[in-house]
């Protein structure tokens, strides 16, 4: 769905709905049924009104602000007035989708991101490069609050798996977050993994040197590519790429191009931290203090899950440094 719409002027429909695959500044590509169509933004979209209340209760529009961010990010679905085979203007949109990422744009500083997510695929190697599970939590905690399907792709698995790797893994599979085991040098897994990204808008993300282009291509020739992972899948040293993009996969589906990302910002969180560990859910409500932090606290039903080993250590050291703002504004792939 990538190639350019070969419509036929005499009959075009006014407006098609589609997904924003790419751009920035104004000029983005949308990808519909008919094509991939290069639109600019309607004005009212890019407007928001003050309206200042007067005395006698009636509003009028005092200001007229022209937002410097657009108002749509890669991945949202629009709705476009064509144009003509290849031109339009995006007019709505349909739904500003929860699950987002953020990145930090190297080449204007500002932070674009990518919108519509429904599955996020965190890759780490069974070995060389050995998995930093800590960062997995971080970006559990960023899915949980946006309603996003997290599942873990372990690669490398020819190179064989450390037993404290299985034994973590096991923790999660048992919170549900589902865990595929491939190798990219030899093909195996990679058909569980495809069959995890099929019809998703997915992200993939991961640590330099896991294997993540290699992953890319064994789903598909060329992917690693298309989707602007490099070796250096982190993002460092990738100064080229303006914009965030997504990607259709032959089996249907995207993928966003996820390669600039360097924090998940503390701010983006829509729940509160407790609410985003699963297996704290039972416990929530049950401690003595009803704002309680689940840190000092006396009588934290959460504390006491963890010492009677219900709740698994390592991950309620992952919340509890996660409590800590700061811990937030680490760059995510230099996280020790
Ligand atoms: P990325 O930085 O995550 O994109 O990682 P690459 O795809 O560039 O791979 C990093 C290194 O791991 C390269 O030397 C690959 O050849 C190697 N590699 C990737 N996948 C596998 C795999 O499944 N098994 C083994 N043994 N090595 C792999
Ligand atoms: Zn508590």
């Amino acid at each position: 769905m990538q190639s350019e719409s070969s419509f036929p002027a005499d009959a075009q429909p006014d407006q098609l709905t589609g997904m924003i695959i790419d751009g920035s500044r104004g000029i983005y590509r949308v990808e519909t049924d008919a094509g991939v169509f290069t639109c600019t933004i309607r004005g009212k979209l890019r407007k928001s009104f003050a309206y200042p209340e007067s005395a006698n209760g009636r509003h009028s529009a005092r200001q007229v602000k022209v937002n410097q961010r657009d108002p749509v990010a890669i991945g949202n679905r629009v709705t476009i007035q064509v144009l003509s085979a290849t031109t339009g203007v995006i007019e709505a949109v349909i739904a500003t989708e929860a699950g987002s990422l953020t990145r930090g744009d190297p080449d204007y500083g500002a932070t674009t991101s990518v919108a519509g997510l429904d599955r996020l695929i965190v890759v780490f190697a069974a070995r060389d490069p050995a998995p930093h599970l800590r960062l997995l939590d971080r970006f559990i905690v960023l899915a949980e609050a946006q309603g996003l399907e997290l599942a873990v792709c372990l690669n490398k698995c020819d190179l064989g798996e450390p037993e404290w790797l299985s034994a973590r893994l096991a923790v999660y599979a048992r919170l549900g977050y589902p865990v595929v085991r491939v190798s990219a040098t030899t093909g195996a897994g990679i058909a569980d993994l495809r069959a995890l990204v099929s019809g998703r808008t997915a992200a993939l993300v991961g640590p330099s040197g896991v294997g993540k282009s290699s992953v890319l291509n064994a789903l598909e020739p060329g992917l690693a590519q298309r989707v602007g992972a490099t070796s250096n899948a982190s993002g460092k040293g990738r100064h080229t790429t303006t914009s965030a993009r997504m990607v259709s996969l032959a089996g249907g589906g995207h993928l966003a191009d996820t390669a600039g990302i360097r924090a998940l910002a503390f701010h983006d969180l829509a729940r509160p931290l407790d609410q985003t560990f699963r297996e704290f859910t039972p416990y929530l409500g049950r401690c003595r203090w009803p704002n309680c932090a689940h840190l000092q606290e006396t009588d934290c039903a959460i504390r006491q899950a963890v010492a009677t080993g219900e709740i698994d250590r390592e991950r309620y050291s992952s919340y509890a440094r996660l409590r800590d703002p700061a811990a937030w504004q680490e760059d995510i792939w230099e996280e020790a």
